[in-house]
């Protein structure tokens, strides 16, 4: 089944069922003190969930464009390394305001999966809420009882506070969820290790495909839950991962949504996919997050040097320097993607296809504006390797190149071992812990998503770095 198939299948499944189709709302929240990006399905809902605002209809149907690459939902440093995590990706979803509750998300999502989309029920295992002490919350006694109609007990599984209930962010509505999972391994894996022993264990073939959350309370700002008037539905399906399963592959890279990204920047950068460690990872981020930044700018948020802008600046920035190293790209391509992009998702994201040229030349600007960074940054290297005395280049030299250059540390490795020296990593990391300290006697918060970048903090980019080291971006609160 074709990708585009199976969302509108999903749509139309609820649509019988009397749920109002609804378009994606836009990614970048313009208005939202605590959250950057739209990072699940029921943030453009979040007002109809607490009470303040009315739906037109209590039942709706969508598919949600989400990006998780800061705050409490961040996936940046799996993606491209694994192969079902991806900074934009498409949550399909069901939603009941104050409508139906439990049992029929359940009923419903379990039709679905097994009698429309035909999924073996053998590969299929599910989750409830084990309980909370800190919270006061019981195990969900009436979710296990209701999947036990559709699931055998022994695959229905109790999940903690992490995996089991759902919550946006420190704020804001939540409640206990249940999630299905998929067990996509050969016979004889599975006859190795059983399914439910991988659940929630970061395997590749072992995936959570989509989430129930039973919405009924909100988390107040002193952390404690209060129970919300209404009960609601909340569910969220990864449609990359949904793709994976229906279309018998094993990595949602090898869907059709990624294929034809794939096959252009195959030909692009005359790279194959599915040789070579290092250039999949490549040709896994850059697929990835152009749909990040292309959708971004889309929805009116260009790369910049502050805020959200920010965030994106890097991710185009974490493309480009793949395809440097990786895929021996010099000169900016990734732009020359959006137009496949726009072909694929055009119809159902009628934004990308009219955004087109805006989109395009934006990520070329931005590709020539850092290639010219990497290309400084190359002579300055020289410069140093020249004037290095022995075998290795002092992790204080690599250090100034990554942080007044914005050099990438591992650009620099590979460069110096190319030419036969070492890199100082010891001295590199101590001069980083150095200067993490610095930033952080400086910050009054070293805080996530919530937070907004405070306009005269120091947040030029200085080295594209940070998210190859694991350094989250500081930002700061607004005062
Ligand atoms: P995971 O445990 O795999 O990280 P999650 O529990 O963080 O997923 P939820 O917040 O429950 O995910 O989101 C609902 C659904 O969205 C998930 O069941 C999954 O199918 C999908 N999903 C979540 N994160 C991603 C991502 N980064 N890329 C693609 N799909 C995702
Ligand atoms: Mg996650
Ligand atoms: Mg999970
Ligand atoms: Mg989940």
């Amino acid at each position: 089944m074709k990708s585009q198939d199976i969302r509108s299948k999903f749509l139309s499944f609820f649509e019988d069922k009397k749920h109002s189709i609804v378009p994606s709302a836009p990614m970048v929240l313009k208005n939202d003190p605590t959250l950057m990006f739209v990072n699940a399905g029921m943030v453009p809902f979040k007002e109809y969930f607490l009470g303040n605002a009315t739906p037109k209809s209590p039942r709706v149907t969508d598919t949600q464009k989400c990006l998780r690459v800061s705050g409490k939902h961040n996936d940046l440093d799996e993606v491209g390394y694994d192969t079902y995590h991806h900074t934009l990706f498409e949550m399909l979803g069901n939603w009941s305001f104050g409508d139906y509750f439990k049992k029929e998300a359940i009923a419903w999502s379990w039709e679905l999966l097994t009698e429309v989309f035909g999924i073996d029920k053998d590969i299929l295992y599910v989750t409830v809420f084990e309980g909370s002490e800190e919270d006061g919350l019981d195990m969900d006694i009436e979710a296990y009882d209701l999947w036990k109609q559709h699931i055998p007990e022994d695959r229905i599984l109790k999940g903690n506070k992490k995996d089991n209930f759902w919550e946006m962010g420190d704020q804001g509505p939540c409640g206990p969820c249940s999630e299905i999972h998929v067990d996509i391994r050969s016979a004889e894996e599975k006859a190795k290790v059983p399914g439910k022993d991988l659940v929630n264990q970061d395997h590749p073939q072992v995936v959570e495909i989509w989430n129930l959350v039973f919405i009924q309370f909100n988390r107040k700002a002193n952390g404690s839950l209060e129970t919300l008037p209404n009960k609601h539905i909340d569910t969220g399906m990864g449609f990359e991962r949904l793709c994976m399963v229906l279309q018998g592959v094993q990595s949602n890279y090898d869907t059709d949504v990624f294929t034809p990204l794939i096959r252009e920047i195959e030909t692009i950068t005359n790279k194959k996919y599915g040789q070579d460690k290092m250039t999949d990872v490549a040709i896994r981020v850059i697929s990835d997050h152009v749909r990040a930044v292309a959708f971004s700018i889309a929805d009116g948020q260009l790369p910049s040097s502050t805020g959200a802008g920010y965030v994106i600046r890097r991710i185009l920035r974490r493309a480009v320097r793949y395809g440097f190293t990786f895929l021996d790209k010099k000169e900016p391509f990734i732009y020359r993607l959006v137009d496949v992009l726009s072909e694929k998702m055009g119809h159902a994201f009628p934004e990308i296809k009219t955004q087109k040229t805006l989109v395009e030349n934006v990520i070329k600007e931005e590709e020539q504006s850092f290639l010219r960074t990497l290309d400084q940054g190359l002579v300055l290297l020289n410069r140093i390797v020249e004037e290095t005395k022995g075998d290795t280049v002092s992790g204080e030299k690599a250090f100034e190149l990554y942080d007044t250059y914005g050099f990438p540390i591992d650009l620099t490795g590979l460069i110096l071992s190319e030419k036969g020296l070492k890199l100082d990593e010891k001295g590199f990391n101590e001069e980083l812990q150095k200067q993490k300290e610095r930033s952080r006697a400086a910050s009054e918060v070293n805080a996530d998503d919530w937070v907004i970048v405070k306009e005269d903090a120091e947040t030029e980019f200085v080295g594209y770095d940070t998210l190859e080291t694991n350094v989250k971006i500081t930002r700061y609160r607004k005062v």
